[in-house]
């Protein structure tokens, strides 16, 4: 294809069923800042199938992590489950997104909501400060708090153990993971509800308050239009929230959006 080059499917990690970090190894090392996306796809009887996904990995991990869900009835996700390790990709290497650490405002204090895969963008930039700070390079990170909802804890699983193990290390970052159902997870002892249902109060809580904070939201159209409601509530005026949504909802007969964040993404 042209413009794209191909990337090999070192392995797959799963979280659930339908629920995955996809490692590849890119035929060129992937320039991009921590927060952007790549363009992935195949080409199917004559047609380019392309989507875009949030890079998980930092710029500094030698390899490209995505973390996908499955879409059943989606064009390009089926086929990604059929993957072997070995087995190739396209991916486009001009890298896009703007859902950056916005490090040159007045405001040093990050506020990411995500729901489930919408984490990817964020602890690409965790994790590209760890990798500096270990190599002792001269970087101070500004004030970051991740909110990070799912429905069940096994969506969280191993990218929720990295995060909080930068938690304990880290004064500069809190991570807090939320589920809304728990009934499957008695011995869950952390957040219940919706990431939105819990915003408030850890902004509050934290100190992430408007005249000093930028808030961004990614994954879930329904969760993201409700957090820019809660922030909005809240004193932040529009562009202090950036947002990157993963699909749009079509619309319900009667014209009323059929959102809602209980879903994944
Ligand atoms: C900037 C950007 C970054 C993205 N990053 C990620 C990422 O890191 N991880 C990730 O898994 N996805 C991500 N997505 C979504 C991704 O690009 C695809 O849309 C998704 O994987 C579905 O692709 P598909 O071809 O299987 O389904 P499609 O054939 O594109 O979609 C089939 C139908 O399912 C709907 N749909 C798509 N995604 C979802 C979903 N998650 N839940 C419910 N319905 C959905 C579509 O709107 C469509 O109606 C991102 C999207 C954007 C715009």
């Amino acid at each position: 294809m042209k413009n794209f080059l191909q990337m090999e499917l070192i392995e797959r990690r799963d979280l659930t069923e339908d629920l995955a970090v996809f490692r590849f190894r890119p035929e060129q090392p992937v320039e991009f800042i921590p927060g952007q996306y790549m363009t992935i796809g195949i080409e199917k009887e004559g047609k380019k199938i392309l989507r875009p996904y949030s890079i998980l990995s930092s710029p500094l991990d030698p390899e490209v992590e995505l973390l996908i869900e499955l879409v059943p009835q989606g064009q390009l996700t089926p086929f990604l489950w059929t993957l072997k390790p070995g087995d190739r990709l396209w991916y486009r290497p001009r890298i896009l997104g703007k859902l950056v650490l916005q490090e040159d405002s007045n405001r040093n204090h990050h506020l990411m909501v995500a729901t489930v895969t919408g984490v990817a963008p964020y602890l690409s930039i965790i994790r590209t400060f760890h990798y500096q700070l270990q190599r002792r390079e001269s970087v101070t990170p500004p004030r970051i708090c991740i909110l990070h909802g799912a429905s069940y804890t096994r969506e969280l699983g191993f990218l929720a153990e990295e995060m909080q193990r930068y938690d304990q290390q880290y004064d500069w970052f809190t991570y807090v993971p939320t589920i809304s159902r728990p009934s499957e997870n008695p011995d869950w002892q952390g957040e219940i509800g919706r990431v939105e249902d819990v915003l408030r109060k850890w902004a509050d809580t934290l100190g992430f308050t408007a005249d000093k904070t930028i808030a961004y939201a990614c994954g879930h159209p329904g969760m993201i239009q409700n957090v820019k409601e809660i922030l909005q509530r809240a004193r932040f005026e529009r562009q202090q929230i950036k947002e990157e949504r993963y699909f749009t909802i079509p619309r319900a007969k009667g014209g009323t959006d059929a959102s809602s964040a209980a879903g994944r993404a």
